[in-house]
């Protein structure tokens, strides 16, 4: 299925959570979330009540996490398949998949304001990876990987404007920036304390492994 292109706040809104889609717009008082925070649509205001019933709980659960990762339904069952065959929990396993993309280790040292224009910054080619080019925004990070940008791109303003409100959100500890040389470097792989989103990751294999 192709990628969701409408507005990103009737997401969060539909989801009843704020996902952090737009940047720094999420953390200001315009946030739409903040505004009307019932679903979007004509009935919107009526559906808050709405009970859902089992599946649907997963249901938007699963849809919830593709959403705040931006990827596709396929993309989500292939992390799924792979979750269930690694050793340990398999939704603990799902979510250090989904964290250990490129996009999202770039989102999360701050080179970019949301997921979205990481992947940008990723398919364009900005970043190196140990050294070599990689613009495959599900690239899968190891510890001890060291992420770069690339000299050309160190005076884009939107990034430098980036590293410098990263504070706010913080960089987990699995990561550790060295913002003077635009770097990143991977600590470890992980944690489940370090995915701090209000995830119910076991509704997720449970809706796959119905
Ligand atoms: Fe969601 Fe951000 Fe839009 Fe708020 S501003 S509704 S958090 S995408």
């Amino acid at each position: 299925m192709a990628r969701y292109t409408g507005p990103r706040c009737r997401l969060c809104r539909r989801e009843g959570v704020k996902l952090f889609l737009k940047g720094e717009r999420c953390y200001t008082d315009k946030c739409a979330f903040e505004r009307r925070s019932y679903p979007p649509g004509q009935h919107g205001p009526q559906q808050v009540r709405v009970k859902l019933s089992d599946y649907g709980i997963r249901l938007r659960e699963k849809q919830k996490v593709k959403r705040i990762y931006g990827i596709s339904e396929k993309q989500m069952r292939k992390y799924y398949e792979m979750a269930t065959k690694m050793p340990g929990q398999s939704g603990h396993n799902l979510l250090q998949l989904l964290e250990r993309r490129l996009d999202n280790v770039v989102y999360r040292l701050g080179f970019a304001v949301s997921r979205a224009q990481a992947r940008q910054y990723v398919n364009h080619g900005f970043f190196k990876v140990n050294g070599k080019n990689v613009d495959i925004p599900s690239y899968l990070v190891k510890p001890g990987d060291v992420i770069e940008l690339k000299e050309k791109y160190r005076n884009n303003p939107q990034i430098l404007e980036s590293l410098e409100t990263v504070a706010r959100r913080g960089i987990p500890s699995w990561l550790e920036l060295d913002a003077e040389n635009f770097k990143g470097v991977v600590k470890s792989l992980p944690t489940r304390e370090d995915i701090t989103m209000p995830i119910q990751e076991s509704y997720i294999i449970e809706f796959y492994s119905r």
